[in-house]
């Protein structure tokens, strides 16, 4: 069986005695009933992961402690990959969050639209299906949440030099593998896949985003996807052409 794997915000060194949270003692205690010196693996994407061992555990709280680093915690490699989306409805918003940290983004930023449906978006559980994705994949990191913002609002301070590949509903994009294809030669750095609403761009985002220097609109075939159809497609695409998915072996990310 596989080692369960939790993310803590504690620093991670060997030796140390880790209180784990109310929710990950529940769990470790009622759903896994783990016994004092079970072996857990611990994270904090800072410090690599870590094994541990339950030294105590009662009801609601539980405490690790640290014996040997695992794995180690790989550099940045400079260059990262968000995905911008427009906010969908509850279970399909926590699809989006676990399955884009399983395809390795590192920031999730929810963008409201004119067009979109949704109103306020819970940040703390997309952040809480994202920690759960990333122990589940063995990622080394949990992707930042940003601040829910405006597509305009978003626009206006977009980060300079990362690159905004749009999807493109309307047809008026390369189709998504030619134009990552043809930025191979010139693919290091920060990129950011961006998708709408259920309602589609209105016209005036449509030209807002065609204005935005460094963004590249891109077409996923002629059917009309489901908006996180559209954010894993594409970022799939993106791992698969210009991401880690090239790489082969173990480097943690
Ligand atoms: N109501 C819109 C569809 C919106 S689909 C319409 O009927 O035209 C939600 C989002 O998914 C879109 O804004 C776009 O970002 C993305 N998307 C869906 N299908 C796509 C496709 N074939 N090509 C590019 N983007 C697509």
């Amino acid at each position: 069986m596989r080692i369960t794997r939790l993310y803590v915000t504690h620093d991670l060194s060997a030796g140390a005695s880790i209180g784990l949270d109310r929710q990950q003692s529940h769990y470790l205690n009622h759903v896994l009933r783990m016994k004092q010196g079970d072996p857990v693996h611990l994270f904090n994407g800072r410090h690599g992961e870590w094994r541990a061992n339950i030294d105590a555990i009662g009801r609601g709280w539980c405490s690790a402690a640290v014996a040997e680093q695992v794995r180690t915690q790989p550099a940045g490699e400079g260059g990262d990959l968000w995905l911008a989306f427009a906010p969908v409805k509850r279970a399909r918003i926590d699809f989006i969050a676990a399955k884009a940290t399983e395809l390795g983004v590192a920031a999730l930023w929810p963008v409201t639209t004119e067009h979109t449906a949704v109103g306020r978006v819970n940040t703390d559980r997309l952040y809480a299906n994202a920690i759960e994705a990333a122990e589940q994949c063995e990622r080394l990191t949990v992707p930042d949440v940003r601040e829910p913002a405006s597509l305009r609002d978003a626009l206006a301070h977009w980060p300079a030099g990362r690159r905004l590949v749009w999807c493109d509903e309307t047809g008026g994009g390369r189709p998504i593998a030619d134009a990552f294809l043809a930025a191979r030669d010139d693919a290091a750095g920060d990129w950011a896949v961006l998708t709408g609403p259920e309602g589609g761009f209105a016209r005036s985002e449509l030209d807002a985003l065609r204005d935005l220097p460094n963004s590249i609109p891109v077409s996923l075939g002629p059917r009309i996807l489901r908006a996180e159809t559209a954010a894993i497609a594409a970022l799939a695409c993106w791992q698969a052409t210009l991401g880690d998915w090239r790489k082969t072996g173990d480097d943690g990310a």
